[in-house]
């Protein structure tokens, strides 16, 4: 690869990107839309570009730390001169849909691509347990691997250029829900006035305790039978009302919960009262 790295975004991520690059001995060119935060990249040893195309004619491989899907097609797409046969490693935070759709434009303009998304905060840069997801052209990915590997665990997904977006949003959406839960535990119990960090150790030990059932219940799904004689559809109806009404009792709104319930009754609805309650996935697929 030719001799330098250019970072396209120095806010926290982009910063702590450009700052491992230079602790491991790479060449880095940098720029920012706002150019006093390059400043001190450039104290630091970065290279700095007042452009966007200088920094792109500065690399073969370019690392792009911008905020959103359209901030990066609104640098990426006036530069296609500059940016032709490079590798271009997208690394913001995008939907599967906006990844493919900015792998197909640099596909079109012979722009090697690959879009990363990051499973981890600024400060975990360039530890191990910094995941960094890619996907999107294997064989550019293959030869900017030394250096991906510097800033954390590098994963190669897959062609489609959205799997490392489609599994980023999966996993943030568990991590989501599970927070919900969290909140509906605290809010429950802090009506009897139990402090909300009590509360969390509490949910704390439970989730680690039940989390193991999660591959069970995968395994059933990948079976697709939904009759293994679990936890059935019906029992879980139950329970769930259980919970909703325990809330209200106590002042607390059911809303999080509620979704859960309406899917529950629609499979019961549809004649599937008996079946193991994980069979509520076929109910999110919108048609
Ligand atoms: P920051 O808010 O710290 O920085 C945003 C960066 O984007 C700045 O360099 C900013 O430039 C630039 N920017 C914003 N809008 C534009 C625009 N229209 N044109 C040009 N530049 C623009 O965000 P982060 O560095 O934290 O995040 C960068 C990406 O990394 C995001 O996609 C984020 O989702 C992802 N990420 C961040 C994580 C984190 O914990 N921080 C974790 C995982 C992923 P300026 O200085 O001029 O405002």
């Amino acid at each position: 690869m030719g001799s330098s790295t250019s970072i396209l975004g120095l806010g926290a991520m982009g910063s702590a990107i450009a700052a491992r690059l230079r602790e491991t001995g790479h060449a880095t060119t940098v720029w920012n839309r706002t150019a006093a935060k390059a400043a001190p990249h450039v104290a630091a040893g970065s290279k700095g570009a007042a452009t966007v195309a200088e920094a792109a004619a500065a690399s073969d491989v370019i690392l792009v730390v911008l905020l959103d899907h359209a901030s990066v097609r609104e640098h990426l797409d006036p530069h296609i001169a500059e940016l032709k046969g490079k590798v271009v490693v997208n690394l913001v935070t995008t939907t599967p849909d906006q990844a493919r759709e900015t792998a197909a434009w640099a596909a079109d303009h012979g722009i090697r691509y690959v879009d990363g998304a990051i499973m981890a905060v600024p400060s975990m840069i360039g530890e191990p347990h910094a995941r960094l997801l890619y996907s999107g052209d294997e064989h550019a990915y293959n030869t900017v691997l030394p250096l991906l590997e510097t800033l954390g665990t590098a994963e190669y997904t897959g062609k489609d250029p959205g799997l490392a977006s489609l599994k980023d949003m999966a996993l943030l959406a568990a991590m989501d829900l599970m927070f919900l839960g969290y909140v509906q535990a605290i809010a429950m119990m802090r009506t009897t006035g139990t402090p909300a960090v009590q509360t969390a150790g509490e949910v704390e030990a439970w989730l680690a305790a039940m989390l193991p059932h999660g591959r069970e219940l995968a395994a059933i799904v990948d079976q697709g039978t939904y009759d293994t004689g679990g936890q059935s559809v019906d029992f879980d109806r139950f329970g769930i009302q259980s919970l909703i009404t325990a809330s209200r009792e106590q002042g607390i709104s059911a809303q999080f919960l509620e979704p859960h319930q309406k899917l529950l009754e629609e499979l019961a609805a549809t004649g599937h009262g008996d079946s193991d309650w994980i069979r509520i996935i076929e109910r999110l697929t919108i048609h």
